[in-house]
């Protein structure tokens, strides 16, 4: 990895965004692994050993600000600063706290105006962690939550246009930088007190945007997060519309990085599905199940079918039958994970009716699929699935 030369905008060098962000004359650091920031040092003529201090430093202690760098000599904070160097993490810049516990933040990034949306789920939302593998014993600690999920963006905005998401509407603004993306995660868990290795905190990469469209950014992110912050990706999921040149790549990842995989299914067949998410023209339901056959699951591992109850669209007891249908021809390990629609300003589907949720979600059981249905969380704030798109520009939140 190269190293950002002296003031100059480290997203020109060191990272792979399709949309560079405006020139500034400082550089930062979070997004940096301790092998790119022990070569800056060098090229400071400071040992490389330190890098590993400043790495310590921001993942691990959550420092923001190079002053607070207490095991490095101040003369060297000194001249990191005077050298344009910054830490440079997202701030939240905002939270909405909803009735059942959980936080939406505005996020401020560091590549451009935009704010952008992470949240909070204490206690997750019985998808991802609903299978069981997640239920751990309570946390006799002083912590009110003794699991939670933070639901993370990859980018400002979506370019894939799904019929029924609010953040399509908003198009696409930008990449997510590496350091946004991961600092987005730090900033949380210091937010919430989490201590990395002892409390059992998910990633789902399920929040504005199409991770597969921002891959390199978004896996550079993951590999911080694992070897830098010491989450696990086998507690981080990664959701794609079915991008299938992002899911040949990331069937090649190696399984110390490797999140786990879920499709956003949404739809019984390749006719409905192009109508709600028209990326399904180009990337049809049967080179997405091919793509996915190439992930080499580890033992117990299931990839997740999203799919999105749209009344009278989806969510008819014959589309729960072509459902199992398709899952058994997958082949794979799978569960299906049905999201009640959240609804939306201007977007002309309705919600499904209790009776048709409960009918699909026991048909897909007694046809011997894994169902889990995902509860809505923090709805109203505009947390849930689908409604990550209520503020873009810095500081213009309005909250709900
Ligand atoms: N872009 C990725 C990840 C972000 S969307 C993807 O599409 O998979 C995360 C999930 O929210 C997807 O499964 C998507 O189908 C679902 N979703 C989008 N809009 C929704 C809405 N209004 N109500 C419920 N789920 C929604
Ligand atoms: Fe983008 Fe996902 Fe929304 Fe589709 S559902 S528009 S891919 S964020």
């Amino acid at each position: 990895m190269l190293c950002p030369a002296v003031h100059t905008p480290a997203d020109q060098l060191i990272r792979l965004d399709t949309n560079p962000p405006a020139v500034g004359s400082t550089a930062e650091m979070f997004g940096l692994d301790a092998a790119a920031l022990a070569m800056c040092l060098t090229n400071l003529g400071e040992p490389g050993w330190r890098g590993r201090q400043l790495a310590e430093a921001i993942y691990r202690q959550r420092v923001t600000e190079l002053d607070a760098i207490t095991t490095l000599p101040k003369a060297l904070r000194t001249l990191l600063k005077d050298k344009g160097w910054q830490v440079g993490r997202p701030r939240l810049a905002r939270a909405f706290v909803s009735q059942d516990g959980t936080e939406r933040y505005l996020v401020e990034g560091v590549a451009g105006p935009e704010t952008f949306e992470a949240v909070w789920m204490p206690e997750g939302d019985d998808g991802e962690a609903g299978d069981g593998s997640d239920a751990g014993e309570p946390d006799t600690d002083r912590k009110s939550w003794d699991r939670a999920t933070i639901c993370v963006s990859s980018q400002v905005g979506c370019a894939v246009n799904c019929q029924f998401c609010l953040t399509a509407k908003l198009g696409l603004q930008r990449n997510l930088t590496v350091g946004e993306i991961a600092g987005q995660v730090v900033a949380v868990l210091h937010q919430q007190g989490v201590e990395v290795g002892k409390d059992r905190v998910n990633l789902v990469f399920m929040g504005m945007g199409e991770p597969f469209l921002n891959y390199d950014n978004w896996m550079a992110a993951v590999r911080l997060l694992v070897e830098e912050v010491g989450l696990s990706p086998q507690r981080m999921t990664v959701s794609t519309s079915g991008i299938v040149p992002g899911i040949e790549r990331f069937a090649a990842e190696p399984a110390e990085v490797r999140p786990k995989l879920a499709i956003s299914l949404n739809a019984p067949n390749d006719e409905v599905r192009s109508v709600v998410m028209p990326v399904n023209r180009k990337w049809p339901i049967d080179a997405v199940l091919d793509a996915v056959r190439a992930v080499r699951l580890r033992p117990r591992e299931r990839v997740t079918f999203e799919y999105v109850l749209l009344g009278g669209v989806t969510d008819r007891p014959e589309h729960a039958a072509e459902v199992a249908r398709l899952v058994r021809r997958a082949g794979f390990p799978a569960k299906v994970n049905l999201i009640v629609w959240n609804p939306g300003p201007g977007i002309a589907y309705s919600m499904p009716e209790p009776y048709a949720v409960e009918e699909f979600r026991r048909a897909l059981g007694a046809e011997g699929v894994p169902v889990y249905l995902r509860r809505p969380r923090g709805r109203d704030i505009f947390a849930a699935c689908g409604q990550l798109k209520r503020t873009v520009e810095r500081g213009s939140g309005s909250g709900a």
